[in-house]
């Protein structure tokens, strides 16, 4: 690997520190969610273990592992949605990073397989339109990334049918945020439809 030892570790400081701000804005219940920094260049993914207990993860807990699964640093087994990680890196060359949540909003309306319709302002330039929903896959397979390369291709995050969130950017920090709005549009939506009628933003309509 290329890579210098110090551009290792930055990677895993940004994703451990994203990882605890994720789970303390409880974006992430227990052990739920993963994310991960692409290094196009060495074909190396940076992400959280699998399993692990947010609070007390550190530097050395993060896994640097290839597209094919095998861990080249690090000792504990990568999050066991790297696939899903894996497939939305190899299909889209403008994806540096990953987040995924289990947001409880946001994973609502995964779980009605409902799409959330344009009715915030954010959701135009962070989501880049309505959260749409992305079929029900086994967790851990290739297929759960499958199912949403084609909703990614077009916005910055989606829906996944009965599981949770897939927020992307080209950088963790826009992947997070996106990953913030998406709950945030999703706790709005709700509190809308429990006291009225959301209306969409004019022109986005069909969107
Ligand atoms: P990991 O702990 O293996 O990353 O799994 C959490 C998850 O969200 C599965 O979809
Ligand atoms: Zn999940």
């Amino acid at each position: 690997m290329r890579l210098s030892s110090q551009q290792i570790r930055t990677y895993k400081q940004a994703v451990l520190l994203t990882a605890k701000k994720a789970y303390d804005e409880k974006l992430m219940a227990g052990t739920s969610g993963n994310l991960s920094i692409f290094c196009r260049e060495e074909g190396v993914m940076v992400i959280t273990p699998s399993s692990y207990d947010y609070r007390i993860m550190e530097e050395k807990d993060i896994v640097v592992v290839d597209l094919e699964g095998r861990v080249v640093e690090g000792c504990h087994k990568p999050s066991s949605e790297w696939r899903m990680h894996g497939e939305i890196y190899k299909h889209l060359p403008h994806v540096g990073a990953v987040v995924h949540t289990h947001s409880p909003y946001a994973t609502s309306f995964a779980v009605n397989h409902q799409t959330i319709p344009v009715i915030l302002i954010e959701m135009i330039p962070f989501l880049k339109g309505s959260l749409e929903v992305s079929p029900y896959a086994e967790q851990g397979s290739a297929q759960v990334g499958l199912n949403a390369v084609p909703i990614l291709k077009r916005k910055n995050a989606c829906l996944m049918a009965n599981h949770g969130v897939v927020a992307v950017g080209q950088t963790l920090d826009q992947a997070y945020i996106n990953s913030v709005y998406a709950e945030d549009t999703a706790k709005i939506y709700h509190m809308a439809l429990s006291c009225g009628q959301p209306v969409v933003i004019p022109g986005y309509e069909g969107e």
